[in-house]
């Protein structure tokens, strides 16, 4: 098969790039080993910055978003037994919105299925060949078969583990990873949210985050041990530990309800600087990998998303690389303070092995200063809106 982008993974990044190219006239087949079920079930994250939401209004992709999405005007943060609720409003009318990443994918795969474009799910890539020629191929195993496609041009944006990044020569030398030593028991809930119990949580039982998905259904995690097993404990467990944790002095409760998704993810950071070689390029989780703590990941794969799909526009349009040329510096200028961010984030509100009074204390004077003081909610609102694009 033949066509100008081969895209592997059909995540965020991987449709966004598809879609972009879509509308500049690129032809684009997206390959993604899951299947399309599974693809559509993947619950993830859900808070966009306001350039995600403008980004898909762009690209023809905001209807449903616009309809349910949920405005968040301001950030709880809950310590000690008390709590600062921070408005996020900074003036320029932005805030941010909850819905759901498996929504968004949702969104871009039902609408590329109507234009009549490919994504080839279950399969699988196996290797790349020739990414510095002009003609790079793909192969990868689908119904049993092994299959070539023919491009101009690879976009690997196939996640974390992923087989692009080890395609890019010396990637390793170029990866910065920090390894927690926790992680997060995320589940869902048809549970209403409760206003009055959002945001992030430190106990000294570990953190907790209280979040919603829409009116009805809540989405909301535990610190829980890196190998912990995501059915360990039973659902008034689970219940009974956030609202230990959440416990901000009021009498306020959690809403409970049926716990319908369960999954533990194992938090890091993790950087590869190098994003691009010859005719590929890497994108998202790919290359860059932020603790949930900040609500990033999806925000900053979909800010590579932009700067690549116009980084190919160049390319194959005007036979121009400079763009690409300079693809890896520009995305890092939005990933590095991004990754700093939600590393900040995940120091002040975890309980560490060992951990002494003294380093809690410590926790809550950064936690005071972004939760009560003028300049640390103005470094809060500034963060969490996220930073602009360069294009
Ligand atoms: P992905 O969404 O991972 O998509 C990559 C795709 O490539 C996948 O569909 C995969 O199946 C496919 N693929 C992989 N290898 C191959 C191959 N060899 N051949 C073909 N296809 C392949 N971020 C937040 O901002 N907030 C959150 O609350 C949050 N919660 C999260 C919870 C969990 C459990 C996880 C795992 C992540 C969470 N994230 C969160 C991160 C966020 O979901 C990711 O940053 C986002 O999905 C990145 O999008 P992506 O398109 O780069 O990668």
């Amino acid at each position: 098969m033949k066509t100008q982008v081969g895209i592997i993974g059909a995540g965020p990044a991987g449709l966004l790039v598809a879609r972009i190219l879509q509308l500049n006239g690129i032809e684009a087949v997206v390959l993604e080993r899951r299947t399309r079920q599974y693809v559509l079930d993947r619950v993830r994250a859900g808070v966009l910055e306001s350039g995600t939401v403008e980004t898909l209004r762009t690209y023809g992709m905001g209807a449903r978003l616009d309809r349910e999405g949920i405005p968040m005007r301001s950030m709880q943060l809950c310590w000690d037994r008390q709590k600062a609720d921070v408005s996020l409003d900074d003036g320029t009318g932005r805030h941010l919105t909850t819905y759901g990443q498996q929504k968004i994918v949702e969104d871009l795969i039902t609408q590329r299925e109507r234009d009549g474009l490919p994504i080839i799910f279950e399969a699988a890539v196996d290797r790349l060949e020739d990414i510095e020629g002009e003609t790079p191929r793909i192969h990868y195993t689908h119904e049993g078969e092994q299959k070539v496609i023919e491009c101009q041009f690879i976009a690997g944006c196939d996640g974390y583990h992923g087989v692009s990044r080890r395609h890019i020569p010396g990637s390793d030398e170029h990866v910065f990873l920090t390894e927690y030593p926790f992680a997060w028991l995320g589940i869902l809930a048809q549970a209403a949210p409760l206003a009055a119990r959002r945001g992030f949580a430190h106990s000294t039982r570990g953190l907790a985050v209280a979040s919603a998905r829409s009116a009805t259904v809540g989405r909301l995690y535990l610190q829980v041990e890196p190998d912990a097993d995501p059915n360990a404990m039973s659902d008034q467990e689970i219940w009974d530990e956030l609202d230990l944790r959440l416990d901000d002095g009021t009498d306020a409760r959690l809403n409970r309800g049926p716990i319908i998704e369960r999954s533990v993810a194992r938090l890091r950071g993790y950087v590869c600087e190098k994003m691009r070689h010859g005719r590929l390029a890497i994108a998202g989780d790919a290359a860059h990998i932020v603790p949930p703590s900040g609500g990033k990941g999806l925000n900053l794969a979909v800010g590579d998303a932009r700067i690549m799909a116009e980084a190919i526009r160049r390319l194959l349009k005007s036979n121009d690389t400079g763009l690409l040329d300079t693809y890896s510096e520009m995305c890092l200028r939005r990933i590095w303070p991004t990754v700093h961010w939600a590393c900040s984030m995940c120091e002040a509100f975890h309980i560490f092995p060992g951990q002494t009074s003294f380093d809690t204390r410590m926790q809550y004077q950064m936690l005071n200063h972004w939760g009560n003081t003028e300049i640390g909610q103005q470094r809060l609102r500034k963060a969490q809106l996220g930073l602009p694009y360069e294009i």
